[in-house]
């Protein structure tokens, strides 16, 4: 007979939140691996027959890699960090891709290692370092194409330019390692999909070049990321964002299998940021609510990733009046938010910062002796409670 599961419960609900915060402590990234689960198959669903693999990047937690291992889903991994992530996770390496187009000889030896076979070059120094390794690989060409509208924009380090992609096939295929297929990313949070379907037609006509001239199976093509999320800027929602894509990807032909390495929009929403007011002052008329998460912890993504965490106070109540939300740490630029309607809040009081899950926990520091949040993994499978997991 199977197990009867609990049915989820939802940890951002306010007395499930102040449970896990008097469990675990704050700051606390409370990380709901059913919104997860539900982030992945909408992405999967607007997205049929492609193939998705979640960027570590943004979030490396093992609780979110045996999420998406659970999904079936499989992993875009860049360093050797990630490389080992995932092998002490178990991960079959048949369901690991390697995209980082820089790699040291001994990333690819780690990597190859654990088994993963597809790789990622763009430029012909690159090439040299898979001509005689001791197995088989295949590559994938990253070919550049500029976002600028896109809050990151991932083409301006890494990519060749379209008309240096067929030469680089042809030197990958000189050199004995089959051209398996192309890979782009125009940027992550972008506004619509017309770059993604520009740069898939860009690159199927590559794809149809370099099979001519017999360069490998060239029957891959890997989309990228950059499926965005609501912050303070709302956002389309993910079927209608994807369906010009999806209509591209029709049209393909049937041999080119399509991949994708969805990041932000797989973790983003999952996580909950709480951080407490640690005390208050009134400055120039304002209440300033110093609280012990920050610019330098789990809100760094407010400098790096350009983002704006939708922010709020736990406790409701009114009159509301413009406030600051500082950090913890010493260095004045380490303030939230100059101006959010809050209610008076006191010492203890919990501050929530939504959609927090991309490039947060990942890139925090401990500036000032501040440690990085707490992240508690909820839900991890269907009716299992709360559980906190090393932090690697
Ligand atoms: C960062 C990154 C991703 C994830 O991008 P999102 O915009 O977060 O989905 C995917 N692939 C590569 C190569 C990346 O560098």
């Amino acid at each position: 007979m199977r197990p009867r599961r609990a049915p989820c419960t939802d940890p951002f609900q306010p007395a499930e939140i102040r449970r896990l915060v008097g469990e675990f402590g704050s700051p606390l990234m409370i990380l709901d691996c059913e919104r997860l689960r539900a982030q992945w198959r909408k992405l999967a669903h607007a997205l049929p027959g492609v193939a998705l693999y979640y960027a570590l990047k943004p979030m490396p937690h093992p609780a979110v890699v045996e999420t998406v291992l659970a999904e079936g889903g499989g992993l875009d991994l860049a360093s050797s960090a990630e490389v080992q992530l995932a092998q002490r996770l178990g991960a079959p390496p048949g369901r690991c891709i390697h995209t980082h187009p820089i790699k040291r000889p001994a990333d690819i030896a780690n990597a190859l290692a654990f088994g993963v076979r597809t790789f990622v070059a763009d430029n012909p120094d690159e090439l040299e370092k898979f001509a005689a390794l001791p197995a088989p690989v295949e590559l994938l060409l990253r070919v550049a194409f500029r976002a600028p509208h896109a809050m990151c924009d991932l083409s301006r380090k890494f990519g060749c330019e379209v008309a240096e992609l067929l030469p680089l096939a042809r030197r990958a295929a000189a050199l004995g390692v089959p051209v398996r297929g192309l890979s782009f990313h125009v940027g992550s949070q972008v506004r619509d999909a017309s770059m993604h379907v520009a740069a898939l037609q860009t690159c199927a006509a590559l794809l149809r070049a370099a099979r001519r001239e017999r360069l490998g199976p060239c029957d891959v093509l890997d989309i990228g990321g950059g499926f965005p999320i609501d912050y303070a800027q709302p956002v389309a929602d993910i079927a209608p964002f994807c369906a010009p894509l999806a209509a591209a990807i029709r049209a393909l032909p049937r041999r080119v299998r399509v991949l994708a390495e969805p990041g932000r929009y797989v973790i983003g929403p999952a996580v909950l940021g709480v951080a407490s007011v640690m005390g208050r002052a009134r400055r120039g008329g304002r209440w300033w609510y110093y609280l012990d998460d920050g610019l330098y912890g789990s809100y760094n993504g407010q400098l790096y990733d350009h983002a704006r965490y939708p922010v709020d106070s736990l406790r409701d109540g009114a009159p509301r009046e413009p406030a600051v939300l500082a950090g913890p740490t010493c260095d004045s630029i380490d303030v939230i938010a100059d101006d959010v309607p809050l209610p008076h809040l006191r010492a203890g009081d919990l501050v929530l910062g939504r959609n927090m899950g991309a490039y947060t926990w990942s890139s925090a520091t401990r500036f000032n002796g501040y440690p990085r949040a707490t992240v508690v993994a909820v839900n991890r499978t269907p009716g299992e409670g709360a559980r906190v997991l090393p932090l690697s």
